[in-house]
């Protein structure tokens, strides 16, 4: 049996302290702060290559116009000024906000 001590009792209390302090704080937090999704890529995920999802609009191919864009389109589920978020056709995965893919549909 191992002898607590006065100081063993205050490092445990200290650390337990700390411990709660860091769980209430990332509880606080909205999940999209520390469990960002991976970024989606043709590389990682079939159903983009087959709708040509790029990072860049300005890199989209046809039927892309000029100005669509994901943080344009109704399935962009990210905050407005992130530079990534999720989309609805994509679980899962963040999208760029200036990515674009064939499923675009703009918001109304
Ligand atoms: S469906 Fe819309 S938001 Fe999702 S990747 Fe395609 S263009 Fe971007």
């Amino acid at each position: 049996m191992t002898e607590e001590t006065p100081s063993s009792r205050r490092r445990f209390l200290k650390l337990a302290g700390g411990a709660t302090a860091a769980a209430m704080f990332l509880g606080a937090l909205p999940r999209r702060v520390w469990a960002a999704l991976p970024h989606l890529t043709q590389a990682n995920n079939a159903t983009a290559k087959a709708l040509h999802y790029v990072d860049d609009e300005t890199q989209a191919p046809a039927p892309h116009t000029p100005g669509q864009r994901c943080d344009g389109c109704v399935h962009y589920q990210g905050k407005p000024g992130e530079a990534w978020g999720p989309c609805a056709i994509f679980p899962g995965y963040d999208v760029n906000a200036k990515g674009w893919c064939a499923g675009f549909q703009a918001k109304s």
